[in-house]
């Protein structure tokens, strides 16, 4: 696992950028937190870094969103979601499982167990109004070189 505490919107928009960089198509970023925790404001860096050119928004109502950049990026936000089928109305699980794309998934920890082992989770705490500790952990072999690479100071 590692850990960062970022003391600004801007500074939690850097580390997004850089994991934007890295990031290989076929990874599942399961992101846990409270509500205004800066799990949107993160995938909208990853977004931007990726080249996407729409807007990214939460998808609480409708679910999930789909942008075009560099590769597709499917940003699900499960907060409205109680049932494993449900999951499969949506086609969730396609999703996740395709090498095609990143999935950037909200809410993930509603549904632990249906998320594929490749999964990086990506935990973040407020600390303060400003103050966010964001941590990335998980067991796969995308999880631990992302890691790697973030324990690196990389740019
Ligand atoms: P979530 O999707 O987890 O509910 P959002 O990303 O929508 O949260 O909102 C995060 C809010 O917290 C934004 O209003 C943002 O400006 C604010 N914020 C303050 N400090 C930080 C920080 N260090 N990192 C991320 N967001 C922060
Ligand atoms: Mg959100």
């Amino acid at each position: 696992m590692i850990s960062f505490t970022t003391n600004s919107e801007n500074e939690t928009e850097k580390i997004a950028a850089i994991v934007g960089k890295h990031i290989k198509r076929g990874t599942t970023l399961a992101l846990m937190g409270d509500l205004g925790a800066g799990k949107t404001l993160f995938t909208k860096h990853i977004a931007k870094t990726l080249e996407v050119k729409s807007e990214v928004t939460s998808p609480t109502f409708n679910l999930m969103n789909v942008y075009e950049g560099i590769c597709p990026i499917y940003h699900f936000d499960l907060y409205r979601l109680d049932n494993v089928s449900e999951l499969y109305d949506i086609g969730f699980y396609e999703y996740v499982e395709s090498d095609e794309g990143i999935s950037v998934i909200e809410w993930a920890d509603k549904f632990r167990s249906e998320l594929p082992v490749n999964t990086v989770n990506v935990n973040f705490e407020v600390l303060d109004e400003n103050s966010r500790r964001i941590s990335f952990s998980g067991k796969g072999e995308i999880a631990e070189d992302l890691i790697e690479m973030l324990g690196k100071g990389i740019d």
